[in-house]
């Protein structure tokens, strides 16, 4: 037979491969794990940040709850309990035969270390459903946007992140709170008086557009191929594209 997930060929009777049985019970006990801080989103008060939830004051009142959130639950408790249902032989439809009466994050465990997890005839199928499951959980909890480092916080240099509506960030090192926009601007006037650092084109458009500044790789490196911007062994120099880009600004406004 072959890994109805990777498709490489098993022993008699699998229906998942080793490797792919490892990885569909690690989803399932991570999916375990998050089950916690997912109720904890439900909180529409709540940073949507939920492995470091930091309590925020939004400008309008906010819905209390977070419907997506409270969507997502639901279909992962039904996921996992159908998934428990397949597991233990128990017809799909016919849930009033599942007399277990544990909640989510003991089914999540249960299906885990489940003896048929790597037998079950839609094995296949049930680890893609959960993988797909656990992308959405990932993206509650740890939104890309909300992770964006921002620059080192002034009293301990710990490097800070920020959401981009956020106004006001605290270190989580020492607690000390301060402005995101204060933080920014340090970083930048940081890396643009200095003239010995140097970054890649990727490194600066992503460093200049937390600050708010539009600057592309592609435009960095067309400035070089036009032989305006120098370019070091170690990298471009923050302050030459940021001189360029003012500069760039100034004939577009004049234009
Ligand atoms: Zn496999
Ligand atoms: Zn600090």
């Amino acid at each position: 037979m072959n890994c109805q997930n990777c498709k490489t060929i098993t022993e008699g009777g699998y229906t998942l491969c080793a490797t792919c049985e490892l990885r569909f019970a690690g989803t399932l006990l991570r999916l375990a794990h998050d089950v916690t801080p997912l109720h904890d989103s439900l909180d529409a008060t709540l940073h949507p940040g939920g492995h470091s939830p930091v309590r925020i004051q939004t400008a309008t009142p906010p819905t209390p709850i977070r419907l997506d959130v409270l969507d997502l639950i639901d279909m992962l408790d039904a996921t996992a309990r159908e998934l428990w249902r397949c597991l233990d032989g128990i017809d799909a439809l016919d849930w009033r035969k599942d007399k277990r009466n544990e909640d989510l994050k003991a089914t999540l465990i249960a299906c885990a270390g489940h003896p048929r997890l790597a037998t079950f005839t839609d094995a296949g199928l049930y680890m893609h459903v959960i993988n797909d499951l656990a992308r959405k959980v990932d993206t509650v909890l740890d939104p890309p946007e909300q992770r964006r480092e921002i620059g080192t916080c002034e009293l301990c240099e710990t490097m800070l992140t920020a959401g981009a509506a956020d106004q006001w960030v605290t270190c989580p090192v020492c607690g000390r709170e301060q402005r995101a926009q204060t933080v920014k601007l340090r970083r930048l006037k940081t890396l643009c008086w200095d003239d010995s650092e140097r970054g890649s084109a990727a490194d600066i458009s992503k460093a200049f557009a937390v600050s708010g500044l539009k600057v592309s790789r592609k435009t960095i490196t067309t400035w070089e191929q036009r032989g305006k911007l120098p370019r070091h062994a170690d990298g471009y120099a923050y302050c030459d594209v940021y001189r360029l880009l003012i500069g760039s600004d100034l004939t577009k406004s004049v234009r």
